[in-house]
């Protein structure tokens, strides 16, 4: 696997990653965003954003997003789609594992947002790791030729489904509700041989046993009955507000409310690496506040990297 070597890697490619891109890349820092999925972050499901200043009150959340992402390629970031699923914060060479490759960094900073969710379905807390995960692209392969479920109706469940049904006999994906008529991805899903698709239905419960997930059991609205499935995975995609951190493995340390901790400069206590936007939990979860936050950490990273004493802007006085 692939091996790569860079000044700055930047984990979550929502406002506050792109916007500490943007600066960094124009520091002439080689950089590269790690992003999961651009449409699953908080700035990309945003309907319409009116209040990012300098932009069109009528624009989307995904359309500011696009524009943000373009401008740091633009500088040259070097944008990848990857979900990273651990890091090694020791030493000076910060390491970033994902499933495409390694990752290796003087500067790491963490952008994956808070649209993390507590465990709320019966078994899932239980089961994770052994049978329930949130990551098709991370783990899919682990259930070449066995039955999956797939909870949740959103982009991200959609497109994890369609990874899940290249390596699963069957997956059943249960949503609440009916997708959108407009809905093309859903179709597109809905209409693969190996997908049972189980609208209007909630799941009750996650089952196993010592080796893992077994079934699950699963309830249509319109029904007394409850109907049990016997599989071996289900991913879990319902949307929330957590700062996700389950990728750090414990390595760096959070405030009291369950976000990363940093100083003024979005310095983590670990050095060599940063935390800005929602990953901060900050009670101000704004696109403003996160792209702000890019920016303070990048001129940081710039002072660390060549041993700045001031930090060097990014303008100069006509
Ligand atoms: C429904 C809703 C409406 C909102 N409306 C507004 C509004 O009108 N105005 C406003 O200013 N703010 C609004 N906000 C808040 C704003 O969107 C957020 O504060 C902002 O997007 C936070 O930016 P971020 O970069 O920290 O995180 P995010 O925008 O959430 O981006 C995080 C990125 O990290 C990626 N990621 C996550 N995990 C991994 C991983 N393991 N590996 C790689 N990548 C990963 C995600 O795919 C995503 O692209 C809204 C939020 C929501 C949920």
């Amino acid at each position: 696997m692939e091996t790569i070597e860079t000044d700055v890697v930047i984990i979550g490619g929502g406002p506050a990653g792109c916007s500490c891109a943007l600066y960094t890349a124009r520091a002439d820092l080689k950089t590269v965003i790690l992003d999961k999925n651009p449409s699953v972050g908080a700035l990309a499901i945003t309907h319409q954003i009116a209040n990012y200043p300098g932009v069109s009150t009528e624009m989307s959340g995904d359309d500011l997003l696009t524009l943000m992402r373009d401008q740091a390629i633009q500088y040259g970031t070097d944008y990848r789609r990857a979900q990273v699923f651990g890091v090694d914060v020791n030493g000076d060479w910060k390491t970033v594992f994902t499933p495409e490759g390694t990752f290796k960094a003087k500067a790491l900073v963490l952008a994956t947002g808070a649209m993390g969710r507590p465990a709320s379905f019966k078994g899932e807390a239980e089961f994770l790791g052994r049978g329930v995960s949130y990551c098709a692209t991370c783990d899919g392969a682990f259930y070449r030729n066995k039955e999956v479920a797939v909870v949740g109706i959103n982009k991200e469940a959609i497109e994890e489904a369609q990874v899940l049904t290249k390596f699963a006999s069957k997956v059943h994906w249960i949503t609440s509700n009916d997708p959108a008529e407009d809905n093309f991805e859903a179709k597109q899903l809905i209409n693969q041989e190996n997908v049972k698709h189980w609208s209007k239905t909630r799941l009750m419960l996650i089952e196993g046993n010592e080796s893992g997930v077994t079934g699950v059991t699963i309830k249509d609205r319109g029904e007394e009955q409850k109907q049990s499935l016997a599989l071996e995975g289900v991913f879990v995609y319902m949307s929330g507000s957590k700062p996700i951190i389950d990728f750090l493995g414990g390595q760096i340390a959070l405030n009291e409310t369950g976000g990363v901790l940093v100083d003024d400069f979005m310095a983590t206590t670990s050095e060599g690496v940063w935390a800005i936007g929602d990953i901060r939990n900050t009670p101000f979860k704004q696109a403003v506040v996160a792209a702000s936050d890019g920016c303070i950490a990048a001129m940081a990273i710039d002072r660390f990297l060549n041993s700045r004493k001031s930090i060097r802007v990014d303008w100069v006085h006509s």
